[in-house]
């Protein structure tokens, strides 16, 4: 079964100076959008990227992002 990933984008400040739920996956499942629609992402401001499971079919439901995201921002469930 997949999982169903979410991240509360007003519980994740700056995920591009944070980035500990992306190191920690050991699966490489979260990955790093904007909510810019096409702009670049040089072009785009620290405040417009979001974190979003990017390969869902691989989380194994560990929970070590969950429990490393200091802004306890993301939920996984099966
Ligand atoms: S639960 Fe584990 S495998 Fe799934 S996204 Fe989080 S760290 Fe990765
Ligand atoms: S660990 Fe939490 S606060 Fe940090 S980038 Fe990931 S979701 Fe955002």
């Amino acid at each position: 079964m997949l999982a169903t990933i979410t991240v509360k984008d007003e519980k994740c400040n700056n995920p591009l100076s944070c980035r500990k739920c992306l190191l920690v996956c050991p699966m490489g499942v979260l990955g790093l959008g904007t909510n810019v629609g096409t702009r670049k992402f040089k072009e785009t401001e620290p405040e417009h990227f979001i974190v979003r499971g990017v390969r869902i079919d691989k989380c194994t439901g560990c929970m070590e992002c969950v429990e490393i995201c200091p802004g306890n921002a993301i939920q996984v469930s099966f």
